[in-house]
């Protein structure tokens, strides 16, 4: 007797003729952070330059370096695990991992095995497009482990292949999710959350071109056929430091793994699984090596580093290190100063430009007005001209200060504009550039007063329009007015003045 097997309610079933499945992925991102120093010496830490002018014998792996774990390191690699809700262990320590490739000087890895820094954390992803609400998924982080970059091949074509030793040595997190992303969207959606996060608390840049970030996806399917089911082989696609990349990756993959069940059946064992690299510019994955067997690292304690005992004072201060999250800011900016999700999400994607609309929105009387000009005129600033926040000639305060003037009516939003574009170019405070210009706006109802006979005065063919019926006479001679002010007339007032004397003729 056989039990007829189906899904679990809620997964996301797919049909592909007589086969029903569901995508299974897990995701290995490895990391690095922006310590000064690398893991286990005081070579500087940074991306570039000429090749192998940042070494020493500890990176270098001369028999008799000693590796000196940096204080920075362990606690980037803390701080990392608080912000995605792991528990962080009081004891760890390091292990080798042996493995033979030109890159690796040492022949082993040091990285951690049985006692990872952070584990059992979580992450939410949202899945909603950024102008809805949020829509949650909450993804398991098994681990968060401690461990070096290796060094760069380089292969010239035709001639030798080299090795950049620089970046040998520098710290990585390799943080382990559980399988629990059933789409390509959603491992994509994932890489791009923990990026903005690891951003956000300041421990990596997350230069994807620059190889900061890397993505190693794990997937197969679980199809069910007849009523029997079937894991697919697993398989682990390498390397990927694009979301782009991610999604085609595994998009390609699924479809593959697909064809490959139709034809073989082949079904998941324990143990093996092949190792794949994502081809661009096929759009193909490309098989490296398959393994049926576990291959064997010979993982050792690290002889050469004592254990970590991490002091409760040592962890307190990297989990206040943390600070806000950007989902925990997006909640308070909708909350705060009522803006739509859209904006929120526009706001929050970078840490410097939330906190740069913060300060401006802190000091003005109308934050969504502020919002409203962060997002339609620095942003296209930023964005445009490719200007940094910080390299702008006006500053938060700017940005109040003008949003203050045209609330408190002592200039229209037209006018804000013109001054807008002044202080972008002189870095003059609005309140200066509006004195200067003369721009202030008349709300004194005599002079416009004065103006509105004038205007009426000069149009009687409007006015015999108006006495004929016509309703939209209002509104052209309201911008007579306006146009004859010079823009300086408060538009409410003129409105209201124009309303009255019209009412006065018919
Ligand atoms: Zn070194
Ligand atoms: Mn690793």
């Amino acid at each position: 007797m056989s039990v007829e097997k189906t899904f679990n309610p809620g997964a996301a079933v797919h049909t592909d003729g007589d086969l029903r499945y569901e995508v299974i992925i897990g995701c290995e991102i490895h990391c690095e952070l922006l310590t000064k120093t690398k893991a286990f010496c005081s070579c500087e830490n940074r991306y570039g330059g000429m090749p192998n002018t940042r070494v020493c014998p500890v990176c270098l792996g001369l028999p008799g370096a000693m590796p000196i774990p940096s204080h920075e390191y362990v606690e980037f690699g803390a701080r990392a695990g608080f912000a995605l809700d792991c528990s962080v262990a009081r004891f760890t320590k390091f292990d080798r991992k042996h493995y033979f490739y030109p890159d690796l000087v040492k022949g082993y890895q040091i990285t951690q095995y049985d006692l990872p820094l952070c584990s059992e954390g979580k992450v939410a992803v949202n899945l909603a497009k950024p102008d809805e609400a949020p829509r949650f998924k909450t993804v398991r982080i098994e681990r968060i482990h401690l461990e070096e970059d290796v060094g760069k091949s380089l292969h010239i074509e035709g001639a030798h292949s080299y090795i950049d030793y620089n970046r040998s040595g520098v710290p990585l997190i390799e943080i382990v999710s559980k399988p629990d992303m059933s789409s390509p969207e959603e491992a994509s959606l994932y890489m791009q959350t923990i990026r903005e996060i690891l951003r956000y608390i300041g421990v990596t840049d997350g230069n994807l071109e620059e190889g900061s970030m890397r993505c190693d996806a794990n997937i197969n399917l679980r199809v069910i056929e007849n009523g029997v089911e079937f894991r697919t082989p697993i398989s682990e696609i390498k390397n990927m430091n694009s979301f782009k990349a991610i999604r085609d990756a595994c998009t390609y993959e699924i479809s593959r793994q697909l064809k490959e069940f139709r034809e073989d059946r082949q079904a998941f064992s324990q143990g093996f699984k092949v190792t794949m690299g994502w081809d661009e510019s096929i759009g193909e994955t490309v098989v490296q090596r398959t393994k049926n067997s576990f291959i064997d690292y010979r993982f050792v304690v690290e002889p050469d580093i004592r254990p970590l005992v991490l002091s409760d004072e040592f962890l307190s201060v990297a989990k206040a290190e943390v600070g806000e999250r950007p989902a925990e800011k997006r909640e308070r900016f909708k909350r705060e100063y009522g803006l739509s999700d859209f904006d929120v999400n526009t706001l929050t994607t970078d840490r410097g430009l939330s906190e740069w609309f913060e300060s401006a929105a802190k000091a003005a009387k109308d934050p969504k007005k502020v919002a409203n000009w962060v997002l339609a005129e620095v942003l296209a600033i930023v964005n445009d001209r490719g200007v940094a926040l910080e390299d702008l000639k006006f500053t938060p305060a700017h940005i109040a200060e003008l949003v203050n003037a045209v609330v408190s009516g002592s200039i229209t939003s037209k006018q804000a504009k013109d001054v807008f574009a002044r202080m972008n170019e002189s870095g003059e405070r609005p309140d200066a550039i509006v004195k200067e210009l003369g721009l202030a706006v008349v709300s004194d109802s005599s002079a416009i007063e004065k103006i509105v006979d004038d205007v009426f005065a000069a149009n009687p063919a409007a006015l015999e329009d108006w006495k004929n019926g016509k309703t939209n006479v209002a509104g052209w001679l309201t911008g007579q007015v306006m146009k004859m002010s010079k823009g300086q007339a408060n538009p409410a007032t003129a409105t209201a003045l124009v309303q009255k004397k019209l009412a006065d003729i018919r």
